[in-house]
């Protein structure tokens, strides 16, 4: 909701582009597409450009005439920014949002707890950033334009689907009338409503959590860093809870909780949101001018698919799974259900693999919202206690905190981390008992090279093995078999440096991925680990990937 007397697009800080329904010959009713994307969220934008980075086009639908209104998404985790970076967008995010490591948590006023999310010299990206949606969506859109690959259609919506053993039909409306486009594969990323989701008669399945909240946006010159802010029983929202964001551009989030039973249409009343938002910022020291920028409620809902895959089908982000937003989770995970689709889908449609490949899409990524639901629950319980039993015991946590250091972690809501897609078919067995070092399916450790790269920096778009000191002739027999699998396969060989050697002289390296010489790691285009080798055969890894790519048969 905007202020009384302003537009539904008239914000105080961007310009809504207004962007035409395509150019097209109306004679023309159907059409061909190898991957056809409905939604042009986020989701579906980065989808469109990862699988333009793997050289496949895709018609992407959407059916506004602008990026999402409204405050929605701020914080993006930084292995989200390692996404953006693969898809060749991350500069603009940078360059905008604002980074940050610490929280603190405030109890009737006083700091109780200050954390510092892990972050350290190896790091290539800071755990977090915040950034308003908008912006996110605009820079996508930027990067979809100049990409070449995306047929990017606005107000074009899919109002049916027929599906096909060898792919969707699914049918469009724009303002020159129907038309449908037959795709092999359809990736619906049409958020939490979807309607594709509906046209498959599939339903979320799930819990509600107890809570509401308004999310109020202002503007106002405030002098505090980018530090996220969790106010537990404040005197303006006694009993309660309050989180206040940095944005860009001058804007705060602040999100305040709703008392039991309060009327939502009254608490959503613009007098009483500027009441709310006043008594919050002046018991946070704002005394200057502020504006109101936008306002809606939220509460927390853990529902997901069962499946997120149906014949040639994938649901990504929002038409998935819908989760809490405490933790900052729900576009964060999205992104990597688009990453995970797409390099799957695009080995598939190359020939480079069967659509086997695609069985462990659904697995790995509803596995990831399980363990976002699981921490989102802990979160929510806290932030929202459901039983005035669950009540009790928070409010102890709080108050002894507030002297005691081991009730301190407590009061720390829990943000995004990384999941492991431990058991994945596209991982492979861990047998080599390794003393350290990121296990298969867990996203690989980053580290800072000799010459100042990362070692994300060198990762390509298809498979990448990281081989530890090897024997001579070693690494050329490894490349070239697994190249023979993956023509994008690349290898990089950490050792002693010299001629195409990354040096690890004090053996860092080594240790962070519990190495030792001949070891070998093989990583997936989305920087988890497919499997790895402590020493020995070669062969038995160049075997596990042709299964991950091809199945049992292979
Ligand atoms: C207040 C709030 C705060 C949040 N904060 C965070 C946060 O800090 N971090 C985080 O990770 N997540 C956060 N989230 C969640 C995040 O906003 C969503 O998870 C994210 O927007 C999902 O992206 P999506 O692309 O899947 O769906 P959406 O953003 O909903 O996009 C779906 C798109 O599909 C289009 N569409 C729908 N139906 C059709 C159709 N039939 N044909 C064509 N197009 C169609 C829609 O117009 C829309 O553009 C927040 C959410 C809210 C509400």
């Amino acid at each position: 909701m905007r202020p009384a007397g302003r537009g539904e697009l008239e914000s105080l800080y961007f310009d809504y582009p207004h962007f035409e329904p395509p150019v097209r010959d109306p004679a023309v009713v159907e059409e061909r597409a190898r991957v056809m994307i409905v939604g042009a969220g986020p989701v579906g934008l980065v989808a469109a450009l990862a699988l333009a980075r793997e050289g496949v086009a895709s018609i992407l639908l959407e059916r506004k005439d602008t990026f999402n209104d409204g405050s929605r998404a701020i914080c993006i985790a930084r292995q989200s920014y390692h996404i953006l970076e693969r898809i060749g967008a991350v500069d603009r995010f940078v360059d905008k949002s604002y980074g940050w490591t610490t929280g603190r948590s405030f109890y009737r006023g006083r700091q109780i707890l200050e954390f510092r999310m892990p972050h350290g010299a190896d790091e290539k990206f800071l755990p977090m950033y915040n950034l308003e949606q908008q912006y996110i969506e605009q820079f996508l859109w930027e990067a979809v334009r100049e990409s070449g690959l995306i047929d990017l259609r606005w107000q074009s919506e899919a109002t049916a689907i027929e599906e096909n053993p060898d792919g969707v039909t699914v049918s469009v409306r724009d303002p020159k009338g129907d038309y449908r486009v037959k795709a092999e594969w359809l990736l619906a990323a049409d958020g939490a409503r979807s309607a594709v989701r509906a046209l498959c008669g599939l339903r979320l399945r799930g819990d509600n959590h107890e809570g509401r909240y308004v999310i109020a946006d202002v503007q106002m010159e405030h002098d505090y860093p980018t530090v996220r802010r969790a106010l537990f029983d404040p005197a303006s929202n006694p009993g309660r809870t309050v989180l206040i964001h940095r944005q860009p551009d001058n804007i705060w989030r602040i999100d305040y909780q709703l008392e039991d039973g309060e009327d939502e249409n009254a608490a959503l009343s613009e007098p009483h949101v500027r009441a709310m938002v006043g008594a919050i910022l002046k018991e946070i020291g704002h005394d200057k001018p502020w504006a109101l920028e936008w306002w809606s409620v939220y509460s927390a809902n853990t529902l997901a698919l069962d499946d997120y895959r149906r014949g040639r089908i994938l649901f990504i982000g929002d038409s998935a799974h819908v989760v809490p937003i405490f933790g900052v989770r729900g576009l964060n995970n999205g992104l990597a259900d688009a990453e995970n689709a797409a390099w799957k889908l695009a080995r598939v449609l190359r020939g480079e693999a069967g659509e086997v490949l695609l069985d462990s899409y659904s697995p790995e990524r509803r596995g990831a919202t399980l363990d976002v639901f699981a921490n989102a629950t802990k979160s929510a319980r806290f932030m929202t206690p459901p039983t005035q039993g669950w009540r009790l015991v928070r409010d102890a946590a709080l108050a002894l905190a507030v002297d005691h250091d081991f009730a301190r972690p407590f009061a720390n809501p829990r943000q995004m981390t990384p999941y492991t897609y431990a058991g994945s078919p596209a991982t492979c067995a861990d047998k080599d008992g390794f003393s350290g070092g990121p296990r298969p399916g867990a996203v690989a450790v980053n580290v800072i090279l000799g010459d100042g790269t990362w070692l994300s920096d060198h990762l390509g778009i298809g498979f990448t093995g990281v081989l530890f000191s090897p024997r001579a002739g070693a690494a050329a027999a490894m490349g070239a078999a697994l190249a023979r699998l993956d023509p994008r396969f690349r290898l990089l060989v950490i050792g002693a440096g010299g001629e195409g050697v990354f040096a690890d002289t004090d053996g860092r390296i080594a240790r962070a991925y519990g190495a030792q010489p001949g070891s070998f790691y093989l990583l997936r285009p989305d920087m988890h680990v497919a499997g790895r080798l402590l020493h020995g055969d070669p062969g038995r890894l160049v075997a596990s990937m042709k299964t991950i790519l091809w199945g049992k048969e292979a």
